[in-house]
């Protein structure tokens, strides 16, 4: 009940970023493919995918550091000018270069006079990243974890509302890791939006609340985690007349759930519902399909996949 009613509250809230399309090519490399998804606010959203799928092409883009060949993106549903948007954006991208002999409340000053933000959240930010206790100690002394812990605090400086983190817990050692997931959760759990691009799915798995894959540029699933885990009564169904189609699949009693899915239906059925038995139904009243698919047993069988299919080409 507790997740249905949370669902409710993430869909009616403000898209924070809306991505359409986006593509990029390198020369011949086509790094993105026609990427689009949608971030609502609220949401810890985890994009997903191996090295090299394009994540850190897509965080580049819609910050403004890489161009797109095609598509678009919005922020704050074109509420704003772009360069006033993106101030409401907090981004962790690689561990900054911090100051090492000095602490991490002189740091921050720092970083706070560069972007022209004054000193008052520096306590709440170091609280918010458990430094508060070790706020006067020199920078050089801090573990790789709490390194990374003060570059969160710093992209939290300005209270953004939507927080981008690129592959967080690279390089760290496993209590790291866990610190570090907890605070991402922490401050998802205080309101924050948070988009986190990572290529571990245990961790997107643990912390995301949405998730979309993807693999060389291209959008696999996408969706409420839950969703995209629970995918194997997933069916893809394209037809002629989709509308027609849609209306007689509704009206199946295992039919959960039908969203348009490009030129396709995304359709959630029962999971003893067999494929040949609903298309036979379709069948039976008059309509017939020129797609049908079973789609994957879920992430971890999606992301299985798209991982071994890489080592292939490896
Ligand atoms: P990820 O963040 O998922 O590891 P990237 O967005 O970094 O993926 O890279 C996507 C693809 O684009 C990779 O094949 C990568 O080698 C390629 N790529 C990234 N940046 C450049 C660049 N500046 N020039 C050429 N190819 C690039």
């Amino acid at each position: 009940m507790i997740a249905i009613s949370a669902k409710i509250q993430y869909n009616s809230a403000m898209t924070v970023l809306e991505i359409t399309q986006l593509s990029k090519r390198y020369g011949k490399l086509q790094a993105l493919q026609e990427l689009s998804l949608q971030v609502r606010q609220g949401n810890i959203y985890g994009l997903l995918g191996p090295n090299g799928s394009g994540k850190t092409t897509t965080l580049g883009i819609i910050l403004g550091v890489i161009r797109a060949s095609g598509g678009s993106y919005r922020w704050f549903d074109g509420q704003q000018p772009e360069h006033l948007a993106r101030r409401r954006v907090g981004v962790l991208l690689e561990t900054p270069n911090f100051y090492p002999y000095l602490s991490a409340v002189k740091n921050l000053e720092v970083v706070a006079a560069i972007k022209g933000l004054g000193r008052e959240r520096i306590q709440t930010v170091l609280e918010q990243v458990n430094l508060w206790e070790r706020r006067d100690t020199p920078f050089r002394t801090y573990s790789l974890g709490m390194r990374q812990r003060l570059a969160v605090a710093a992209a939290l400086l300005s209270d953004p509302d939507i927080l981008v983190l690129d592959e967080p817990t690279n390089g760290l050692d496993p209590q790291g890791i866990a610190d570090m997931r907890q605070i991402i959760q922490a401050i998802g759990a205080s309101g924050k939006t948070i988009l986190l691009a990572s290529h571990i799915l245990d961790e997107v798995e643990k912390i995301c609340t949405q998730v979309a894959v993807i693999k060389r540029g291209k959008l696999l699933a996408a969706g409420d985690i839950e969703d995209v885990l629970r995918a194997e009564n997933r069916l893809l169904i394209g037809a002629s007349d989709l509308a027609a189609v849609q209306r007689c699949l509704e009206q199946h009693p295992q039919v959960q759930r039908i969203q348009p899915q490009g030129a396709l239906l995304e359709v959630i059925v029962d999971e003893n519902l067999a494929s040949e038995a609903l298309n036979r139904f379709v069948f039976e009243q008059g309509l017939s399909l020129s797609h049908l698919q079973q789609q994957r047993k879920g992430l971890e069988a999606t992301f299985l996949e798209l991982t071994a299919d890489d080592e292939h080409t490896a």
